[in-house]
């Protein structure tokens, strides 16, 4: 049977990658949907979008176009605004600075939604997020709610930003992390909260290879 299966959480538990494994193991398609928040981000920037104003907001999205494309090459998953490949760019410090402030206004919020339901509903699909669960997918067959402690993420994203060049120091990232958190679970429309009927996965002591197969337990229920 093709499922949808729902993965929500904070920032940096892990939620991506995981995801992304489970995917890969179950044959399914994989839909990062913090990607596409990133990608606008990247997208206002560029066009100097004031985010207080709903006209110029809502121009750009008209404008924008996001798609993911399979690198045979390199067998990763490239997101792509506008037919170019944005996905390096869309991971540095600047984005996840302002990303969370853009995806907090409504009219983002519903463009993004609309398509994500269409891209999920075609096969078995892992979507990962903020409000899958709750808000994209609510009838979602297996729903997971990502958490772990704070320095613990932090010091896994620091890693990762470091792996790619970028060197930011723990108290920033905590404060990224902290930041975006507050943002996300404070704000109006479809706010992070964990879906009643989700299931709650503390990652701070747990492999990847473990929070893997936690999930797929989950799924085989
Ligand atoms: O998953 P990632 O950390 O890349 O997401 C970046 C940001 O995009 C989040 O901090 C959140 O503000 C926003 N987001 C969202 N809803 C989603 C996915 C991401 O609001 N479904």
């Amino acid at each position: 049977p093709k499922i949808v299966i729902a993965i929500d959480g904070y920032s940096s538990c892990g939620k991506s990658t995981t995801a992304k494994a489970v995917a890969a193991r179950m044959g399914y398609g994989y839909i990062d949907t913090g990607a596409m928040y990133r990608a606008v981000s990247l997208f206002f920037i560029e066009k100097h979008v004031a985010l207080s104003n709903k006209n110029e907001v809502i121009t750009a999205l008209e404008q924008l176009h996001i798609t993911f494309n399979h690198n045979n090459r390199t067998g990763r998953n490239e997101t792509c605004l506008n037919g170019l490949n944005v996905e390096e760019e869309i991971r540095k410090m600047y984005i996840s600075n302002i990303v969370s402030e853009v995806s907090a206004i409504p009219e983002v919020r519903w463009a993004m939604v609309a398509q994500q339901q269409k891209m999920g509903r075609r096969r078995g699909v892992v979507m990962d997020g903020r409000d899958i669960g709750t808000k994209v997918f609510p009838d979602a067959e297996v729903k997971v709610f990502m958490t772990a402690d704070t320095t613990i993420r932090a010091r896994r994203r620091q890693q990762e930003l470091l792996s790619k060049g970028e060197m930011i120091n723990l108290d920033d990232i905590i404060q990224n992390l902290e930041k975006r958190d507050k943002i996300d679970t404070t704000r109006s429309e479809s706010p992070l909260v964990q879906a009643p009927d989700a299931a709650l996965l503390d990652t701070s002591h747990m492999t990847i290879e473990e929070q893997v197969d936690w999930v797929i337990e989950q799924a085989d229920r």
